[in-house]
């Protein structure tokens, strides 16, 4: 533990029931199902201490998640700390709209820097979905604008169960059903190409020859959709909360050639991969793409404060510019865009990527955690582990030969973090896929301790399993 952080004490004037009671009446907590939350008691997390989580009772926990894959350093890290304290100290939010902040210009300047070439223009928002919005919205309105302007460009081509967000534009873009069904009518509509996935392939199709299908359809798709096409958005190289899906490699620079085809820019969202989720700065690197819009969050603030960033080309840009009187400014913008407490954390972030070789630390834990989990892989229960860099999705199945999944009332994805929290580790599921997520930074020990965890968690709370979590049902 560093020295130079507060030791962890609790208050004694709210104890753990109150907390809890007050949880339960009050807090609406998001993607839950609140019946059953209130039944868990869920740890009532109080400090980040490196790499773990310390909850009102003071059990610690490894942050097997980076608190929903955005933490990049550990918790408390000083240098984060100070950054933000000394930001505090000057002024801790003014705004972006008609005025500047030294700290929201360096940071503009060092994400084009660390960016694909070609993106030159940051625009700040607050969060993924904001980032995704500011995209979609942008580059609708550049078509409209630009030098030949193609108003028909009007439909956005998406990836089968995509995730960009929870606001309307960014689920329209998206299409996991479950998140679709209730807001159908408040959607507009898309195209949308398969997922190039071959985890289960429709009947008549072998693994290769689905994926070669998923090439062929794409590049159909964008074709016959060319005219209307006022964009393609995508998670590039990992769909995550899909379930980690790994595309193979060379699909993104496919769509990027499709696309380069017709004009269609391409709006890549970073917002999960970026900050050296997949091994590198961001995912488009490693396939050499260089988007036409980026959309980064979750990771820009090391995991500390909410902050997001939509990255244009100059091309983009320049289609907003004008005589004032002609009305071709981008009329968005959220109150806390661009945030001084953020942007500070955010080149605190960047400089420890620097000076601790975050990046090498990363792609020596992707190489532990592959070892790590290889015995998994047998397991009757373990239809498929899925990995680029220090993303993991372990997906179960009740069948592993028809990959037929088990009936969802049994929550199995769910029971095994329960298991895990049992053993000090905090995961949360997709499903039935469990989720690994470790902080890029996280020693390399540690990372192994969360797979050993996760691997017993799994066995306890699979059919079958040590811990008899569902036996007696199926
Ligand atoms: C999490 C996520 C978002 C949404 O980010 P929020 O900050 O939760 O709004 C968008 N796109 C991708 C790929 C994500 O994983």
């Amino acid at each position: 533990m560093n020295p130079s952080l507060p030791s962890v004490t609790h208050s004694a004037a709210l104890t753990t029931a109150q907390l809890r009671e007050w949880d339960n009446e009050h807090v609406w907590h998001p993607f839950a199902p609140m019946s059953a939350y209130r039944e868990e008691n869920a740890p009532i997390i109080t400090h980040g201490r490196g790499f773990e989580l310390i909850d009102s009772d003071g059990n610690h926990y490894i942050d097997g998640i980076s608190s929903l894959w955005c933490n990049v350093h550990g918790h408390a890290v000083p240098e984060i700390n100070e950054a933000v304290r000394d930001q505090l100290d000057r002024v801790g939010h003014t705004t972006l709209l008609g005025l500047s902040s030294d700290v929201s210009i360096q940071l503009a300047k060092q994400l084009v820097d660390i960016t694909p070439d070609g993106l030159n223009k940051v625009f700040y928002s607050d969060s993924g979905a904001t980032a995704v919005e500011v995209a979609l919205k942008a580059v609708y309105q550049y078509h409209q604008q630009k030098p030949n302007p193609e108003p028909q460009r009007t439909t956005f081509l998406c990836v089968g169960n995509a995730y960009h967000g929870d606001t309307l534009g960014s689920v329209s873009v998206g299409s996991m059903d479950v998140f679709h069904r209730a807001y159908r009518h408040l959607l507009f509509s898309t195209v949308s190409v398969p997922s190039p996935v071959a985890t289960r392939v429709e009947p008549g199709y072998t693994k290769e020859s689905w994926l070669q299908y998923c090439f062929n359809r794409v590049e159909q798709l964008i074709a016959e959709n060319h005219e209307t096409a006022a964009g393609f958005v995508i998670e590039p190289l990992v769909q995550g909360a899909a379930g980690i899906l790994v595309h193979p490699p060379g699909y993104l620079k496919h769509v990027r050639a499709c696309c380069d085809r017709y004009n269609i820019p391409l709006i890549a969202d970073e917002v999960a991969v970026g900050f050296g989720r997949t091994g590198t700065m961001f995912a488009c690197e490693q396939e050499n793409v260089r988007p036409d819009v980026m959309c980064v969050a979750k990771g820009i603030s090391g995991g500390y404060l909410p902050l997001a960033a939509t990255l244009t080309t100059d091309e983009i840009y320049n289609a907003f510019l004008g005589r004032p009187s002609e009305g071709r400014t981008f009329f968005h913008g959220h109150t806390y865009t661009g945030n001084p407490l953020g942007c500070a954390a955010a080149l605190a972030s960047l400089q420890l990527f620097r000076d601790n070789h975050v990046l090498e630390n990363g792609k020596n834990n992707a190489a532990v955690i592959t070892e790590k989990l290889a015995p998994l892989a047998d397991h009757p229960h373990v239809g498929e582990i899925r990995q680029k860099g220090t993303m993991v999705g372990i997906e179960l199945v009740k069948d592993r030969d028809t990959m037929q999944p088990f009936d969802a009332e049994l929550r199995l994805g769910h029971k095994v973090t329960l298991e895990a929290r049992k053993r000090g580790v905090i995961i949360r599921p997709l499903s039935d896929v469990v989720v690994l997520m470790p902080a890029p930074a996280m020693p390399t020990s540690l990372v192994a301790q969360l797979c050993d965890q996760t691997i017993d968690a799994i066995h306890a709370g699979s059919p079958g399993g040590g811990g008899g979590v569902g036996r007696t049902t199926l």
